[in-house]
């Protein structure tokens, strides 16, 4: 049983008239001792025995790593006693405990005009997935289109490009069953919380995910789980009358002079009046179509630069000031800022990871990263990155930001001979802007292969700048320890979404456009798995809100 199992009252408990919920937060244990303790040390802070708590359960766990010899897990937790418990809560030292009042998740009963067809969203990324989720559970029964292939195809597809096959424009990284998300690390971390995250990261656990994901600070699936998480919520919304369309790529949206009416799909007309776009930030011929629909897209800021690797050996010495803790705790991470005219910051670390190649369409280079919930490759990877402002695109048409991104990811390709092969440089010659020999022996986890070249040729001058001004400074946060044994990889730049498309606040469609939802990351309101989820989950509602399910 985990711990998570404990929050379910027992029949006897039910019996009792009145109760209290308090949370205890500021609970330092050292990472060594058994979380098996916790509970007679909230019994502690809450002045009662243990046995008089009903249920218990963990709100957050996060780990307190300042002091490297004596590394501390900090917990809140809540607990339900009984009234007649006569709690006396003490808070003493750092603890606190104070009555816990749970937001309660917004699940609306179904509006009253009923849709005339069923709802369709395009794209089984994070966003798209909740959003179809969220309405199988309340009757909708939706459409998922899904230009690519199910995990099952999909995943062959790309074991055969990282082999040196052809490049497929539809099954790859970024598309397919579960979308970018799918082959993502699996780092769940956001900075949005609240009942929303809360049901979202439940569903994962529903689907396959451990429970203790609701909690931790900074939880990590693994990219090797995440197809089996995708597969569980497809089995799930098709139990409850959703339907996938494989193959099934969004080619146009039909309007008569009201609202929508259809869709133009690669496999025929669908009629529906109601559209969840998920397509995520890669779709870009997807970009041009809706753009010529009249969709209101417009250029935002996104991430770009390098991806960095170094040993995976060097992070954890670096992080843990005891062997031990590597056996306790795992690959460790790290996040590192660097201030400067751009800020050059640290973005996705995949510890025990690999670099991947994340291409949708053929004829670029563009990296990424991930790692399996083990982390157990020698090679600790991270994005690199710093924010390029529309004012830097060289143009205001909505989609220059994407195609800065081609401009880039085409030279990188080039820079390679046009093999997929990872341009690669060691940190110090990239700061000496010193082409490596093509013979040189660069560690690498980059499978397809690899090719020493310049990478000062694959970025604007304004990232470059940026990275050669934070680089050092990163380098002396870590006492010289960050750069000599790093190795660069690039260029990265699909962190984040280089489009917005405008929507309306209260209704969330296009305005001007019943019926249309822009969600998630592509449509440049979410930056990862979690808030794209939450995004998707949150346009599915405002459908139900408004609208009954369709006969
Ligand atoms: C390698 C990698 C590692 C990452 N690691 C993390 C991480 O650890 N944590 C994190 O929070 N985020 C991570 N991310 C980012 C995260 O994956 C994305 O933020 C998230 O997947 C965005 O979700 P989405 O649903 O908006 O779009 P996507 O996941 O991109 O899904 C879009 C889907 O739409 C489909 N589609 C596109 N166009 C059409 C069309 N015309 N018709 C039909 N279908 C279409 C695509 O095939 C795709 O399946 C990572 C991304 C990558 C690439």
């Amino acid at each position: 049983m985990t711990l998570v199992d404990r929050w379910i009252p027992s029949q006897r408990h039910y019996r009792q008239k009145t109760n209290m919920l308090l949370r205890i937060t500021n609970l330092r244990t050292r990472v060594e001792q058994p979380e098996a303790d916790l509970p007679a040390r909230a019994a502690q802070a809450v002045g009662v025995s243990v046995d008089q708590f009903r249920s218990w359960k963990i709100l957050r766990k996060s780990m307190d790593a300042r002091q490297r010899e004596s590394l501390q897990f900090v917990y809140s937790l809540v607990v339900d006693v009984p009234d007649d418990a006569k709690a006396t809560p003490k808070n003493s030292g750092d603890i606190q405990v104070d009555v816990f009042e749970q937001k309660p998740f917004f699940d609306p009963d179904p509006g009253s005009s009923t849709l005339p067809h069923r709802p369709v969203i395009v794209g089984s990324g994070p966003a798209g997935l909740l959003a179809g989720y969220y309405l199988a559970l309340k009757g909708y029964r939706p459409i998922i289109l899904e230009r690519g292939l199910a995990v099952k195809e999909r995943v062959p597809a790309i074991r055969k490009f990282d082999s040196g096959g052809e490049h497929d424009s539809e099954n790859n990284y970024l598309f397919g069953e579960g979308g970018a998300g799918c082959f993502s690390d699996g780092k769940l971390t956001c900075r949005i919380t609240g009942p929303d995250v809360d049901w979202v990261l439940q569903s994962f656990v529903d689907c396959g995910g451990r429970p203790s994901l609701t909690y931790e600070h900074r939880p990590h699936l693994g990219s090797n789980k995440l197809p089996m998480i995708c597969r569980n919520y497809r089995r799930k919304i098709e139990a409850l009358g959703g339907e996938y369309r494989f193959g099934c790529r969004l080619e146009g949206l039909k309007f008569n002079e009201h609202r929508l009416v259809g869709l133009e799909t690669s496999s025929g007309f669908i009629d529906t009046s109601h559209v969840v776009l998920a397509m995520g930030h890669s779709a870009r011929d997807t970009y041009h179509m809706l753009l010529a629909a009249g969709l209101p897209l417009r250029p935002k800021a996104f991430q770009l630069g390098l991806r960095i690797e170094q040993p995976q050996q060097l992070i954890n010495d670096h992080k843990y000031g005891r062997p031990e803790y590597l056996k306790q705790l795992g690959a460790a991470d790290y996040s590192l800022v660097a201030k400067g005219q751009l800020d050059l910051f640290t973005f996705c670390m995949c510890a025990g990871g690999v670099v991947i190649p994340s291409v949708s369409e053929p004829n670029l280079f563009c990296s990424n990263g991930m790692s399996n919930s083990r982390h157990d490759t020698p090679f600790a990877n991270s994005g690199l990155v710093v924010t390029l402002e529309p004012e830097h695109f060289g143009s205001t048409h909505p989609l220059a930001g994407v195609e800065v991104q081609r401009k880039f990811e085409s030279l990188a390709f080039q820079l390679t001979g046009g093999t997929y092969d990872a341009p690669v440089q060691r940190a110090a010659d990239f700061l000496a802007n010193v082409t490596p020999s093509s013979q040189e022996k660069i560690p690498s986890s980059y499978e397809r292969g690899i090719a020493p070249r310049n990478l000062n040729e694959v970025l604007p001058p304004v990232i470059l700048k940026a990275i050669h001004a934070g680089l050092p400074i990163m380098d002396q946060k870590w006492n010289g320890k960050y750069l000599p044994e790093a190795v660069l990889v690039g260029p990265e730049m699909r962190g984040s979404s280089p489009v917005r498309i405008d929507r309306d606040r209260e209704s969330w469609q296009i305005p001007d456009m019943p019926g249309v939802y822009p969600v998630g990351e592509g449509a440049g309101y979410a930056g990862g798995i979690v808030t794209a989820a939450v995004d998707g989950l949150r346009a599915a509602r405002k459908i139900v809100e408004v609208f009954a399910p369709p006969t």
